[in-house]
């Protein structure tokens, strides 16, 4: 049995039957064009800042530095002089966090002047350096300008697919960003089980999310953007165990949004700094779990585990299994197509959560031996 090992092509291919874009306006080639798009008619408003992560700005020749890996999506964060009006205790950006307003997770996000980001993105399109653009969005009062603006001034420039991750409040702010351009809309779980979530970022946390809202967004932003055509963040290791993470993943494939996967990393400052990232091997479990789920190859239902709500099976023939394992695609960094977060969970020296590029073999034997079972 074959199936799409490429797991970026395989799950672009099943999950983004992509419905058209509610707008058709000319795109823009011209660098002098989209270093003015006050000339246009529209935006009327435009941020001149924005916050650039450090890889995408080496691969765009904005700064200088060496990449032990490239990413492939350029990785862009809204940029506000004070913190996020919400309260995570993970991120650097939250309200109550001490952290550097300059990180996101272990990521430095130095800022740009926005018409030089979006001039250099077209470019590093063009010649095939990047493939996707994706801007994470803090809480604050413009978000939505900031992000029509930005996501219409990067489609001007060029044709390349926008993924947006924010939390949209609301059907309309959905709508506004559709009709700005944006491909997929992210809307972050982050957390696997709704005790998870109200400790580390609802009311017990002082934030104003509720995980009722998160559904009910994802399901507004599939209403509007399409089936497939809608992500979610999930944390592993906010103190979940691997048959909640699996069962929130299996819930997300179920109706229709993409899970991607993250470590739990803590980061100096945030209110989570002390609590240690998950177990190598716990993670492994739930990356096959979710690579497995994803594809169709099996069900939360199917997957046994054990008192400890650790993965003991797959629920697979051994063959399936066999072929999964060796692709090393479980592995791999997931989400967006083409989205590879190079080291955004760990050192560049390891542990390795996430590859941001295919395993050579050497990395697959490791990845399988610590997934301890088989
Ligand atoms: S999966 Fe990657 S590209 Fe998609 S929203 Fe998340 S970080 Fe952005």
């Amino acid at each position: 049995m074959k199936f799409g090992l490429n797991q970026h092509q395989k799950e672009t291919a099943d999950f983004a039957a992509r419905k058209p874009l509610p707008i058709n306006r000319p795109i823009y080639h011209s660098l002098a064009r989209s270093l003015n798009p006050l000339n246009q008619k529209e935006p009327s408003y435009f941020p001149s800042l924005i916050r650039v992560s450090t890889g995408t700005a080496i691969v765009l020749g904005l700064a200088e530095g060496k990449l032990d890996a490239k990413p492939t999506t350029v990785y862009l964060m809204t940029y506000r002089s004070g913190k996020c009006t919400a309260n995570c205790g993970f991120c650097p950006q939250a309200r109550g966090s001490k952290s550097s307003a300059e990180l996101l997770s272990r990521v430095t996000w130095p800022t740009f002047p926005t018409l030089n980001v979006i001039a250099a993105l077209g470019e590093g399109f063009r010649q095939g350096k990047i493939r996707r653009v994706c801007i994470q969005a803090l809480n604050y009062s413009d978000v939505f300008a900031d992000l029509e603006a930005v996501v219409k001034g990067i489609k001007r420039e060029a044709a390349v697919p926008v993924s947006v991750s924010c939390q949209p409040l609301n059907r309309a702010n959905i709508e506004l960003l559709a009709r700005a351009g944006v491909d997929r809309l992210g809307v972050a779980l982050d957390a696997a089980t709704e005790t998870v979530f109200n400790r580390v970022k609802g009311k017990d946390a002082g934030g104003f999310y509720t995980w009722d809202d998160q559904f009910r967004l994802l399901n507004e932003a599939q209403a509007v953007f399409g089936k497939g055509n809608v992500s979610t963040h999930v944390i592993v290791g906010l103190g979940e165990n691997e048959k909640e993470a699996a069962a929130a993943i299996q819930r997300c494939v179920d109706m229709g949004v993409l899970p991607a996967l993250f470590a739990f990393t803590p980061v100096r400052g945030t209110r989570l700094e002390k609590n240690a990232p998950p177990p190598l091997e716990a993670y492994r479990r739930v990356q096959v779990a979710r690579y497995l789920i994803t594809n169709g190859l099996t069900r939360v239902n199917d997957i046994a585990f054990n008192e400890e709500g650790e993965i003991v099976g797959f629920g697979l023939k051994s063959d399936v299994f066999e072929e999964v394992i060796n692709s090393g695609e479980p592995f791999r960094t997931s989400g967006c197509r083409d989205c590879n977060r190079p080291f955004y969970n760990e050192k560049p020296g390891g542990p390795i959560y996430n590859y941001p590029q295919e395993l050579n073999r050497q990395e697959i034997r490791e990845a399988r031996s610590q997934l301890k079972r088989d």
